[in-house]
């Protein structure tokens, strides 16, 4: 029995323990997984936390960017209002063609759109320094005072190295204008920068603001773009004004090359006049004897004071010969003088020019004859212009005449009457020997003849073309020649209608 209770009450305290071993081990696990749990938590309180941290952190980066980009904004407003500022200045100032205009274009609208209350452009001006444009500065003292800081040679070196220089410059020779801009005329902030051309520093612009302490930034191209502008501008107007002098000086000259030449003109024109009035009076002088020298000479030829020895005629014939040309030689002078001088009488009647051609091929007909030389007419039925008919056959003559005279045997002559818009063209164009280039500009001349032997075996006088353009001249027409050596020439002549 007592080894039964003994095993019972063994076996109950055994059951006991376990039992309550296993209600440990079970707490035991249910407390482990419970700080488990409680781990966990804290885990996903502390990732809550980070996040908010992170959160809090972009909020707090958002409204700095945010803060940036409206500073941005407006700092690119400032720059937008004072690049148009500065387009409208740069406009005027670029068609400004006189100084005092460029500066006058430099307002304080103007200024403060570029941002600033103070405005100063100082050049160089016969060795001293002067304000030309002063805008927020009204204390002449004060003002005269930097200008006498400025005009320091060290300054103006600076600002030749420099460009631009801020209040924060260090240099020494900066220090007293530097002072003189911040503490006696009250600027919180300014810049400076040099005009400078090619031929060296002009002065400089100065953009001062009372009120704000930074000056924003972009200010530095703002500042060199103006300083351009204004170099750019005097520098327009001192083109402007050499190109002007330089016209002026020219229209001088050319008046005075024109009054010389006017008064050569006057000169040559006298001396022709009396040139054509001592030809005239010569040739005048010299008809009355040759007409009588001829007179005689044709009688005796004509034997009508009796028979002549052979010999003694044969000599008289050619006396007579000779005084023909002389005659037809002076009559020729006569009315080149005539026609240059105006006296000559131009008698305008219906003239038609096709006939007149006619009759003066007929005229030459003989010569040509003699040389086998075709005469081809390239003429319209008939064409009638105004002129002095006598004049033109003339003309006509004296062309035919020397193409007859510088063409060999058996070639062409060609007349050609042509018509133009107001204006009817005559040529006479042979096959004969030609005229050289160097000639062609010399043959209208009174008494010129080419050294060639036709003109050696027969003798000309040299007055015949020269009459003929003289001719032509008094019916406002133009004659030339076109030709070639040994090309044949073609003379050609125009009237108006
Ligand atoms: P004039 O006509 O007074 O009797 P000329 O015939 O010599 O003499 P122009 O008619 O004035 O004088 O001609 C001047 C020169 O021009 C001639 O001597 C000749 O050298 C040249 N000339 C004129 N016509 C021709 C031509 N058709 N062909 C070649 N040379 C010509
Ligand atoms: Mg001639």
């Amino acid at each position: 029995m007592d080894f039964l209770r003994t095993v019972f009450f063994t076996d109950i305290s055994l059951f006991m323990g376990i039992s309550s071993l296993l209600v440990v081990a079970i707490l035991t696990f249910l407390y482990l997984k419970k700080i488990d749990e409680i781990k966990e938590r804290e885990d996903k309180i502390r990732k809550l936390e980070d996040n908010l941290e992170e959160m809090d952190e972009q909020a707090r980066l958002i409204v700095k960017t945010d803060l940036e980009l409206s500073q941005t904004q407006e700092e690119l407003d400032r720059k937008i209002t004072s690049l148009l500022a500065l387009q409208r200045l740069s406009q005027d100032l670029s068609s400004s063609l006189e100084e005092e205009k460029i500066f006058s274009h430099i307002r304080p609208e103007i200024i403060s759109e570029l941002g600033f209350e103070l405005c100063l452009v100082v050049l160089k001006e016969k060795g001293s320094l002067v304000a030309k444009t002063s805008i927020g500065l009204d204390n002449k003292e004060s003002l005269n005072v930097l200008l006498g800081l400025m005009k320091q040679k060290d300054f103006l070196d600076l600002l030749i190295k420099e460009r631009i220089l801020y209040p924060n410059n260090l240099s020494s020779s900066f220090e007293q204008v530097r002072k003189h801009l911040k503490e006696e005329i009250k600027l919180k902030s300014f810049i400076v920068s040099v005009i400078q051309t090619k031929e060296g520093v002009l002065g400089v612009v100065i953009l001062g603001s009372f009120s704000e302490e930074e000056i924003f930034k972009g200010v530095r191209e703002t500042i060199e773009i103006l300083s351009t502008q204004i170099s750019q501008a005097i520098e327009n107007i001192a083109l402007f004004e050499q190109l002007y002098n330089s016209q002026q000086e020219l229209e001088v000259k050319i008046n005075e090359r024109t009054r010389d030449l006017q008064r050569a003109l006057e000169e040559i024109s006298k001396i022709n006049q009396l040139k054509s009035q001592f030809v005239s009076a010569v040739s005048h002088e010299l008809r009355t004897p040759l007409t009588s020298i001829k007179g005689y000479a044709s009688l005796l030829v004509q034997e009508k004071f009796g028979k002549l020895p052979s010999d003694i005629k044969v000599r008289l014939e050619r006396i007579n010969q000779q005084s023909d040309s002389l005659v037809s030689m002076i009559n020729d002078l006569l009315d080149i003088a005539r026609i240059e001088s105006g006296r000559m009488k131009i008698d305008i009647q219906k003239v038609d020019i096709v006939e007149l051609a006619k009759r003066v091929g007929d005229l030459l007909f003989p010569q040509m004859q003699e040389k086998n030389i075709h005469l081809k007419l390239e003429c319209p039925e008939s064409l009638a212009i105004d002129a002095d008919k006598k004049l033109i056959e003339r003309v006509l003559i004296n062309l035919l005449n020397n193409a007859v005279k510088f063409t060999p045997q058996d070639k062409a002559i060609t007349i050609a009457v042509g018509e133009e818009k107001d204006y009817v063209k005559v040529s006479v164009k042979d096959e004969g020997i030609g005229i050289s280039q160097e000639d062609l500009g010399n043959v209208f001349r009174e008494f010129y003849k080419v050294d060639n032997p036709v003109n050696k075996e027969l003798k000309g006088t040299g007055l015949g073309l020269s009459l003929a353009k003289n001719i032509v001249k008094a019916h406002k027409g133009d004659i030339w020649a076109e030709s070639a050596l040994g090309e044949g020439a073609n003379f050609i002549f125009t009237l108006p209608r």
